[in-house]
């Protein structure tokens, strides 16, 4: 795993190895784009490159075993000379991106890295020790504070990679920024965000910016192969995602329920609601997925209709894009969906047209 595993984002990349090549490395960074350009994964690979020694790491052989103190012979003999330790080889490949063979990045790749930490929801329940909540707390902020206070045992850097940093409260940003402000020597803080608007002004202005654009469709298609999609799954899944591989997965799991429902069953809208995700935060996120669609559709019936089906597609299009924008609103999800779907049926377009890409 290298930067090569990032597709589509090439100018953000090169802009990251440009600060590696550097050695400025910004010490608090914000990864911002939409859920599903690649962020995340962005970061880590980034964290490997920084820390990446270059130096192939070998084993040293294991010590021979002390002689048997009963064994007069044995403990007569010299003691046998300890192995030498081996030459450390140079591997000479791009200083700015990690090479997959040095002590730094066997341990990334084992995701045990001591100075690359990944803070979110669920290491944030291991951490305090109770349920995984939607929010990240100010104790997990406190905590990353006192390690980044410690010397990195590793490596040159400690890297902190707190993924989804929308969920960061607000006391819980207010704990972060002293860190931001005075960094201790060799941190790096990345945030990953989608809503720049969830974080402090404060946090933004004294962050390093990263912007993350929409996945061209190529390659959110080599995406979802690699991921293991049939090519003809991957290529429909890449124009309904949009650019992003969080909304094609969404897609991919409509696509599913709605080929589970029987064609003509006056119930199938509320089974297919009944399938929404358990987690309500995922559950809306869903219907906005589901929203957009249906309104990627209506428009391209608008456009393609004359006559009555133009009025009656122009009122569609008007009432899905007001459930749309109740979605980003505290309004019951499920009773959006359910409206949404009943009325793009009545106007003509049914729950299987969502997911079909011709
Ligand atoms: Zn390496």
């Amino acid at each position: 795993m290298s930067f090569s595993t990032i597709l589509g984002q090439d100018k953000t990349v090169k802009r990251l190895r440009a600060l590696i090549e550097t050695g400025r490395i910004p010490p608090a960074m914000i990864f911002h784009g939409a859920p599903g350009t690649g962020k995340f994964l962005t970061a880590v690979e980034f964290a490997k490159a920084v820390n990446c020694s270059h130096t192939a790491h070998r084993e040293r052989p294991p010590a021979p075993p002390a002689p048997d103190e009963n064994d007069l012979f044995a403990a007569a003999a010299a003691a046998p000379a300890p192995a030498p330790e081996p030459e450390p080889v140079k591997i000479h490949t791009d200083i700015t991106d990690s090479c997959g063979a040095c002590l730094s990045c066997l341990q990334a790749a084992s995701g045990a890295h001591p100075d690359i930490r990944i803070v979110d929801t669920a290491f944030q329940a291991a951490l305090l020790d109770e349920d995984e909540s939607a929010n990240l707390k100010i104790d997990t902020m406190r905590e990353l504070t006192r390690w980044a206070q410690q010397k990195p045992m590793l490596s040159a850097w400690k890297i902190f990679i707190v993924r989804d940093a929308e969920a960061l409260m607000p006391a819980a940003q207010n704990a972060l920024l002293k860190t931001l402000e005075e960094p201790p020597p060799g941190t790096v803080i990345i945030l990953t965000v989608s809503k720049k608007t969830s974080l402090l002004s404060t946090i933004l202005s004294r962050s390093c910016m990263i912007e993350f654009g929409l996945l061209p469709r190529t390659a959110a298609r080599t995406l979802l192969e690699a991921q293991g999609a049939a090519p003809d799954v991957a290529a429909a899944l890449a124009a309904l995602g949009g650019g992003s591989l969080e909304k094609a997965a969404e897609a991919g799991a409509f696509l599913k329920r709605v080929s589970g429902l029987r064609p003509g069953d006056p119930s199938r809208i509320f089974k297919f609601s009944a399938g929404l995700p358990r987690d309500s935060h995922k559950a809306r996120e869903e219907v906005r997925t589901l929203l957009d669609l249906l309104l990627a559709k209506t428009r391209a019936a608008w456009r393609a209709a004359d006559g009555p089906a133009k009025i009656r597609f122009t009122t569609l299009l008007r009432r899905t894009l007001d459930l749309r924008r109740m979605a980003d609103r505290n309004v019951s999800y499920l009773l959006l969906l359910e409206t949404a779907l009943l009325e793009s049926e009545k106007a003509g377009i049914k729950l299987e047209d969502l997911i079909r890409t011709d």
